[in-house]
């Protein structure tokens, strides 16, 4: 029998229990996995291990499949109205609000973040996506089209069928929500495999799914790895699409499965290195808050982080200084710190990935300006780190690190800084800083990116599209986009009266 994950959190800025189950979930029960076998999940700011959770396998997914297949067959799909699947999710998001500070503090506990980030933005902003879509789930409709008067023709976007959802640790909760919240909508059945590192508020979720009376079966969620749990979903041939947030090393595999498998569709939300253009005419105490924010938010670990920084030859000494004192005054401490702004490193491996380009930052020569130590000795906690004197192609430069290290770069006019921002291999987001609103608007338009920001950073809403161009990213979560992801569009012909003699 699957185990309880209890705890009790009193902290400075939370005191409270919680208890779920750590079974893998299928067909809205609790098992364990086929093997028995369990994951241990650590937290970040201390290295202790926290929680045994069930290790899913490949058999499992089989049985999940099973599991999706038939509700989506029996009670979900074309069987249940959208407005019907709408007041679900609005149930499911009622919990989740009623649960706010117990799932914010799985998700610090678990990931490293702070409280007060994950309670304020990952949680509420979960919350908001399922009511968001909970909206759609009676207004995806097709179109009548007009033909010829002697037939009738118009479209169907009927839901795809078992869908696979595999995500990241970045944003567990949140993540879940950007799928569950399009595929639930347009009426598809779920396999989600979150994080082997973050699994916990998944699973706290599975019993507020129970509670709201989703059936059996129409979110299944399995935790596991990603060479057995993950790979089984991508080459399974019931789930007829994958929506997948990581790396774009993994994307890279989860296409060739794909291809390899039914031709399953695909939607990959990959990997980032953004930058940010600070212009000779930018408000400088808005731009440095602004960049700091988008380089250190979620201690670095966010897909979208700004973290090359061009700023114009006229301005660079004094927005270093700035940017210097930002950097500075920011906050590294216990998750559950009152003052605590930047949480620890998600995990060891993460902690190692990044020190390892700090040190390659050193080797090829670019200059540490601040940070690039270790903060204490308990934990993967970390001092924000500022490199300085890079040329274009280091390391540092050119790929994600995934932590709180930027860049600082010069640029001299319009042409050079968008000719450095487009020179990567991403193209997930990028900001631009000016107090010129023609610059700023004839810059992002010649910015490679999905997302473009003027004088903000690290700003998303539900309703607006989130996806990648080049190597960052195929197709768009979010908004009224990530809801043609979940369709296919059926065209009806019906003959009124068009005649045929053979
Ligand atoms: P990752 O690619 O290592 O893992 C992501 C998920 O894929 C995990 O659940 C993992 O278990 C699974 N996985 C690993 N190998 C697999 C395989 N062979 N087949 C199927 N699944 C497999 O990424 P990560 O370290 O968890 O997350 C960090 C990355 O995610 C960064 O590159 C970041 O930019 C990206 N990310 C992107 C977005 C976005 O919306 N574009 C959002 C968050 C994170």
């Amino acid at each position: 029998m699957p185990s309880t994950f209890s705890y009790e959190f009193k902290t400075p800025t939370y005191s409270g229990k919680t208890s779920f189950n750590t079974g893998i979930y299928i067909n809205g029960e609790f098992r364990d996995g086929s093997d028995s076998t369990t994951i241990d999940v650590f937290n970040p700011a201390t290295g202790q291990v926290i929680a045994k959770i069930s290790e899913g396998t490949p058999k499992d997914i089989d049985l999940a499949v099973e599991a999706a297949q038939k509700a989506f067959e029996s009670s979900w799909g074309l069987k249940c109205p959208g407005a019907q699947r709408s007041i679900l999710m609005n149930k499911l998001a009622n919990l989740m609000e009623k649960h706010l500070d117990e799932l914010a503090a799985i998700e610090a506990l678990d990931g490293g973040k702070t409280f007060f980030w994950s309670k304020n933005v990952d949680i509420v902003a979960a919350i908001d996506c399922i009511r968001y879509y909970a909206g759609w789930a009676d207004k995806v409709t097709g179109q009548v089209l007009e033909t010829t008067e002697a037939k009738l023709t118009y479209t169907r976007h009927e839901p795809i069928g078992v869908v696979g959802h595999i995500i990241a640790w970045n944003f567990p909760l949140l993540l879940m929500c950007w799928k569950l919240g399009p595929a639930l909508a347009t009426g598809n059945t779920v396999i989600l495999k979150p994080s082997e590192m973050t699994p916990l508020t998944a699973l706290r979720m599975c019993e507020l799914i129970a509670e709201a009376g989703f059936p059996p079966g129409v979110v299944n969620v399995v935790p596991g790895y990603g060479n057995t749990v993950g790979d089984a979903i991508t080459h399974h041939h019931g789930i007829e699409k994958v929506s997948f947030t990581g790396s774009t090393l993994v994307g890279r595999k989860i296409m060739e499965a794909a291809a390899k498998s039914n031709l399953k569709n695909i939607t990959l939300e990959l990997g980032g290195k953004s930058p940010n253009i600070i212009f000779d005419d930018a408000d400088l105490e808005k731009a440095a808050n602004w960049a700091a924010f988008g380089v250190f938010w979620n201690q670095g670990q966010v897909c979208s982080a700004a973290t090359r920084l061009y700023v114009q030859a006229g301005i660079y000494d004094k927005f270093l200084e700035k940017f210097t004192e930002k950097l500075k005054a920011i906050n590294v401490g216990d998750p559950f710190g009152e003052t605590s702004w930047h949480g620890p490193q998600v995990s060891q491996t993460q902690y190692d990935r990044i020190m390892n380009y700090i040190q390659a930052g050193k080797d090829e020569g670019a200059k540490v300006h601040i940070g690039g130590e270790r903060i204490g000795t308990e934990g993967y906690f970390m001092q924000p780190t500022l490199f300085t004197d890079t040329k274009p192609d280091m390391k540092i430069v050119k790929e994600e690190i995934f932590g709180p290290v930027g860049v600082l770069i010069k640029f001299e006019d319009e042409e050079d800084a968008i000719r450095q921002a487009n020179d990567s291999t991403y193209g997930l987001a990028a900001a631009v800083f000016t107090e010129n609103i023609n610059r700023a608007i004839e810059t992002v338009h010649k910015l490679k990116a999905g997302t473009t920001w003027v004088n903000c950073t690290n700003s998303l809403h539900n309703n607006v599209p989130f996806g990648g161009f080049k190597q960052s990213g195929i197709g768009r979560e979010l908004g009224e986009y990530a809801l043609h992801h979940y369709t296919n569009v059926k065209a009806v012909h019906v003959n009124l009266g068009i005649p045929m003699n053979i």
